[in-house]
């Protein structure tokens, strides 16, 4: 096999389209059967909107909710701006189906419902027991681990991942109109968004938070009695969907090196603090330079280094700015600072984003 693609996630499914309009013909094995919706703000910034269209997915035809300003509250503190350009809000499911549809519209072959179990010399193993043997290997398991490829463990106090749906009233649907909702509190932030139909509500907390509350259930008690804003919507909402969650996520990390034919995309080559919401347009400009790298014969150990370089300033500067919002006195600084001028933010969310591939 030419080139094999491990997940078919976003960073995957730009690789593939890359790869196929080059006239190769890629593999992606995907674990999830259709229909899953993965833990994410689901919010496209204007970088993750062009580097959708310059993979030739119709961004108006996704039918996302339009974003052009941004709300940020810390306690009772609130700050609103104007988004440097319009972005979305778009469930994952969605989105996630568009791009591996994509994907095989341009003659990449994907394999639905088969997880690699592990990696070594030989190839790759699925977890049916087939070895999978390819020339190179693009590494785009995104948030889950390859056994034999792992990321090294984060270190410190780690963030893990929350997500629960609101069903959305008309109130809520009014409040949400047009926007972005950063709620920050003691050792995390929330993003709101709509998706679809209900309302999108995202935290990323660090473990001694959470294991200060006890559950997910009673953190998010304990937010709506500290964060004014968030208890609004929250009552707001007639319902709250499930719950999903998602520990350990190395935010801040970067491959610089990798093994000879394995090229590292997405959140497997660099992670970005949520806060930014810039992790999709991360995923899709590192697999379209990865399919480049790849057809123009450039080796994975030349490849990995050149992208950490590019990574490095939008991860550093979002890294920056998440330590400030987990930390009340940090945050009411932001919200302030963002009140004063909307230059500030939008200095900010300019710095922390992607350029292009
Ligand atoms: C709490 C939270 C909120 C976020 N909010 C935003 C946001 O609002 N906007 C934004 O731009 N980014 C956001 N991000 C970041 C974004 O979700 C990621 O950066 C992005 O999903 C990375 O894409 P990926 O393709 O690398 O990985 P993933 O999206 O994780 O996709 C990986 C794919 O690989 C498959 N897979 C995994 N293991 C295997 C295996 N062994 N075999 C076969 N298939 C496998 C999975 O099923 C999945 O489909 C958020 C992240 C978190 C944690």
């Amino acid at each position: 096999m030419d080139t094999l693609i491990v997940g078919g996630g976003p960073a995957g499914a730009a690789a593939a389209i890359g790869l196929a309009r080059g006239g190769r013909s890629p593999l992606i094995l995907e674990r999830q059967r259709e229909g899953a919706d993965a833990l994410c703000g689901g919010f496209l910034s204007w970088t993750t909107i062009a580097a959708l269209e310059r993979l030739g997915v119709p961004v108006e035809g996704l039918g996302g909710h339009r974003i052009d300003r941004m709300k940020m509250f810390a306690g009772h503190r609130t700050a609103c701006a104007r988004l440097p350009a319009p972005a979305m809000g778009i469930s994952r499911q969605r989105l996630d189906a568009c791009l591996l549809a994509r994907a095989e519209l341009e003659g990449a072959a994907v394999e639905r419902g088969v997880a690699a179990s592990h990696f070594d010399d030989g190839g790759i193993t699925t977890a049916d027991g087939a070895l999978l043997r390819f020339d190179r290997m693009v590494l785009a398991t995104g948030k889950h681990e390859l056994r034999g490829l792992a990321r090294p463990a984060a270190e410190g106090d780690r963030m893990v991942g929350l997500r629960w749906r609101l069903a959305a009233s008309p109130r809520l649907l009014e409040m949400l109109a047009h926007t972005i909702e950063i709620h920050c509190f003691r050792g995390g932030y929330a993003g709101l968004v709509m998706q679809e139909e209900t309302a999108n509500l995202c935290l990323a907390v660090s473990r001694r938070r959470l294991a200060e509350e006890g559950t997910p259930d009673a953190l998010l008690l304990a937010l709506s009695r500290e964060c004014p804003a968030l208890e609004g919507r929250l009552s707001a909402s007639s319902g709250l969907g499930e719950r999903q969650a998602i520990a350990n996520m190395p935010y801040g990390w970067r491959a610089r090196s990798s093994l000879p034919h394995v090229y590292r995309i997405g959140d497997q080559a660099g992670v970005i603090p949520s806060l930014a919401g810039e992790g999709l347009a991360i995923a899709l400009v590192s697999g379209a330079r990865a399919a480049r790298a790849i057809l123009q014969g450039r080796a994975a150990e030349t490849f990995q280094p050149r992208l950490a370089r590019h990574l490095r300033r939008p991860i550093g500067v979002a890294g920056a700015i998440a330590d400030l919002a987990c930390r009340p006195g940090g945050a009411r600084t932001i919200v302030a600072l963002a009140g004063m001028s909307p230059a500030i933010p939008n200095l900010a969310a300019r710095l922390a984003r992607v350029r292009p591939a």
